[in-house]
């Protein structure tokens, strides 16, 4: 479904230049959920941008079903991290929610529909009227993404959604991505600086590097399907997971070459 190969961005101007990213090389199936982590500054946004067309890389391409990606490609939704800046606070959530289908000629009923629906799954159907002001900060994310999901995109983009909302919030927001991702198919490149996060969340980990950025590992999470807060955090295959990530982030930061493959830990 999506195919990262050789990818480098360099951010040129003023006199600066910064690598940001120098050699990212991986591969999502169609339907997969996979995350991406790495510490902050080593530039996981960077490389969503690029994903999503929103940036050019400098070398190396991003090839989406089939096609190189050269602008937003139709199909592909992005859940920002700063949600206080992702909504129009003109706007009621309904239609913050509708704004995108707008452009997807379909008939105002169609999109009713489609923004109550979409509200429904994120457990909001009663704020279509609210402001986006008038909500919690966790709330206002749960927009966000009902707005990326009434869009119905194949692809999910998402940029540490979760890194700004209280932990409580976070591990329900988690959930709901989860139970979105195994209800709707949708193949989901979610990009995180949290560890454990990533080992809860995804089907497979990709470990970056600090900057210069490469792909340091990746790793299959084996964990059941079916994951919930308070066992799946405790259970020993998720420690050797997150301390397998961890090991290897911590490596990265003191420069040690990095392992090429996917390298799951045995199983007890
Ligand atoms: P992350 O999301 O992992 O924290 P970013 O992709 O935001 O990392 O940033 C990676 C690196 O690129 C950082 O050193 C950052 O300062 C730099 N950078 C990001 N955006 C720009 C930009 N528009 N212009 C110049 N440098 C940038
Ligand atoms: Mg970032």
């Amino acid at each position: 479904m999506l195919d990262v190969r050789g990818l480098k961005k360099v951010y040129e101007g003023a006199g600066r230049r910064v690598e940001a990213v120098r050699e990212v090389t991986f591969t999502v199936g169609a339907g997969e959920l996979v995350c991406v982590v790495g510490p902050s500054g080593c530039g996981k946004t960077t490389l969503l941008k690029c994903v999503g067309g929103l940036l050019t890389p400098t070398a190396g391409e991003v090839v989406l079903a089939g096609r190189t990606v050269d602008g937003p490609p139709p199909g592909t939704a992005f859940v920002f991290q700063e949600y206080g800046r992702s909504l129009f606070p003109w706007m009621r959530v309904g239609a913050n929610v509708e704004l995108p289908l707008k452009r997807k000629g379909l008939s105002r009923v169609r999109r009713r529909e489609r923004v109550a629906d979409a509200l429904a799954s994120v457990g909001l159907a009663d704020a279509a009227g609210a402001y986006p002001w008038e909500l919690s900060g966790g709330m206002q994310q749960r927009v966000a993404i009902a707005r990326a999901l009434a869009y119905e995109p194949a692809v999910l983009l998402m940029d540490e959604p979760f890194a700004a909302v209280d932990a409580q919030t976070r591990a329900d927001l988690e959930d709901l991505v989860r139970r979105l991702w195994r209800e709707r198919g949708m193949t989901i490149l979610f990009v995180t600086h949290d560890i454990d996060e990533a080992v809860y969340l995804g089907e497979r980990v990709i470990v970056l590097s600090a900057s210069p950025t490469v792909v340091r590992e990746e790793l299959r999470v084996d964990l059941p399907p079916g994951r919930d807060q308070v066992h799946t955090r405790v259970a020993p295959r998720f420690a050797e997971l997150r301390t397998r990530v961890y090991e290897q982030i911590r490596a990265a930061k003191h420069g040690a070459p990095g392992e090429a493959g996917t390298d799951t830990p045995p199983p007890r």
